[in-house]
């Protein structure tokens, strides 16, 4: 049954997605004194950090530190959650042919398990990009060779970033290196052997989380938002945005059982994908907008919950797997994490990560199949006897990741040179910008977006995680 809220509903502000973006922009237009209505796909919310509740195990898809250099953020997550987050050490080192090296990379590990031949490889390569860097830095192979020489690029980078993007690494832009893996280099991976380093500028050793991961972090902030008078309806998808004169004037959604609505908007805050959003536009944008939008890619994800009958598999919190011969990219071991998130006690909780792509063969095995792969993979590895194994779960996540390749800026200078001029519409969050952005970047710019909204000279939710440096983040990806 199709039905149609009439013109005077009193939402101030429409927000589509109740991720960390959506999420924020409706807590803070309550602070201007806004009413939101939030309007969320999933039957729940938290989007790519949300947790997942499987047989008494919570699993959060990813595993998702909290860490900020904003106070703003840092103020809302100890206001949201009453101070109460846990701090937990970081372990997280990258396994390749059963050795085990920290990251960030540390010189020691790599005297100790590389052999004679090795070492003067590296040595050898590493004077080589020195004498000869490449140049211009267009990829994100240049980008790390140049800092770490070729050989520690192929035995250290390439296999696990091309496992995450799917894409060669001379595909994938240096932008996202540059981002992601500021202050990186050889010189680094020295000082860090020496104790003097403090690995990029970025690496925490510490990080906060919410006990019950933090998908119970974004239900509190649901809960706060409709306890303040805003509206939130999951299993709502919007699939029309209907505009005149460059602004929207009213949402299409579709429920669970079919039933279409539209809802009128006065201002709207979009964290949905940007080429969903493009494609939802009614009239549709120019063919040169939608085309810049259907080329803007995303990478897949996937992740095997296993139950595992031990307690105590390893002591990280997550491993790289950087050997060719396992499709796994990433294990977490979730009660490293926080004991709370494992069901049962005298059992682990392993997430086995795959990246993929809808449609690809890994994307295509039934769940079954997949919990097979990952139960075998992890025996395989040396973690578990696959007796141990006692049960599996697959959970799939489309648009994890946006991908930077060589086309992406160009296409993402067109769509937002057209969506500027709309007056009431101000997109946020990683989809929805297009950017790799974290929890906290996802929420500044849900915070930008209602100032744009609002008025406030100067804000923009696009420059928000522009700048090319910042960040805590690893070489290898999240
Ligand atoms: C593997 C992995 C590891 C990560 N690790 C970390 C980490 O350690 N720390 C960290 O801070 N961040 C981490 N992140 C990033 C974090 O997940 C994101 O930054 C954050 O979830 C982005 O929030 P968002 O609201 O922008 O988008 P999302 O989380 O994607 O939420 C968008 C929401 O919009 C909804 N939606 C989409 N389309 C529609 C529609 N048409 N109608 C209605 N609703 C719609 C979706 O269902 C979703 O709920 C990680 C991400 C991945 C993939």
């Amino acid at each position: 049954m199709d039905t149609s809220e009439s013109a005077g509903a009193p939402f101030d502000l429409v927000v589509i997605g109740a991720g960390p973006a959506g999420l924020t922009a409706a807590e803070e237009a309550q602070r201007r004194g806004w009413r939101p209505l939030v309007l969320e796909a999933n039957s729940q919310v938290g989007g790519i950090s949300r947790t997942v509740r499987w047989r008494g195990n919570h699993i959060d898809i990813g595993g998702h530190r909290f860490f900020t250099n904003d106070a703003r953020v840092l103020q809302r997550w100890q206001e949201w959650t009453g101070g109460r987050m846990r701090e937990v050490p970081r372990l997280s080192r990258i396994l390749y042919r059963r050795k085990f090296y920290a990251y960030p990379l540390n010189l020691c590990d790599v005297l100790l398990n590389f052999g004679l031949i090795d070492l003067a490889r590296a040595g050898a390569s590493y004077a080589c990009s020195l004498a000869r860097p490449i140049r211009p830095e267009v990829s994100f192979a240049d980008w790390v060779s140049n800092r770490f020489g070729h050989f520690l690029f192929r035995r250290f980078f390439k296999s696990y970033t091309e496992k995450v993007w799917g894409i060669s690494c001379d595909r994938l832009r240096a932008d996202w290196a540059a981002q992601r893996i500021a202050g990186m280099s050889l010189p680094v991976a020295v000082l860090n052997a020496l104790g003097r380093g403090r690995g990029a500028r970025s690496l925490a050793d510490r990080f906060l989380y919410p006990a019950l991961g933090p998908g119970s972090l974004w239900e509190a902030v649901a809960d706060r938002v409709v306890a303040a008078g805003g509206e939130l309806r999951l299993e709502e998808r919007v699939v029309g945005i209907a505009h005149r004169d460059r602004r929207v004037v009213s949402v299409e959604t579709e429920a669970a059982g079919g039933t279409r609505r539209m809802l009128p908007v006065q201002r709207l805050v979009t964290t949905m994908p940007l080429g969903d959003l493009i494609a939802a536009l009614d009239p549709p944008a120019p063919a040169a907008v939608r085309a810049a939008a259907a080329a803007l890619r995303h990478r897949d994800f996937l992740v095997v919950a296993l139950s595992v009958a031990r307690p105590e598999l390893f002591p990280d919190n997550w491993l790289y797997i950087h050997d060719e011969g396992y499709q796994v990219g990433r294990i977490q071991n979730a009660g490293n994490w926080s004991p709370q998130l494992v069901g049962s006690s005298g059992t682990s909780l392993i997430l086995m990560e795959y990246f993929c792509s809808r449609g690809d063969a890994l994307w295509n095995q039934d769940d079954a199949a997949l919990v097979r792969l990952a139960a075998g993979e992890l025996a395989g590895l040396g973690f578990a006897d696959t007796c141990e194994i006692t049960d599996g779960h697959v959970i799939r996540e489309l648009n994890a990741y946006p991908v930077y390749d060589e086309t992406y800026r160009s296409h993402l200078d067109i769509i937002r040179t057209y969506l500027e001029p709309f007056g009431n519409l101000s997109p946020a969050g990683r989809s929805g910008l297009h950017r790799y952005n974290n929890q906290d970047h996802a929420m500044l710019s849900g915070m930008a977006a209602v100032d744009v909204l609002a008025g406030v000279p100067g804000t923009s939710a696009w420059d928000v995680n522009i700048a090319r440096s910042h960040h805590e983040e690893q070489v290898v990806a999240s």
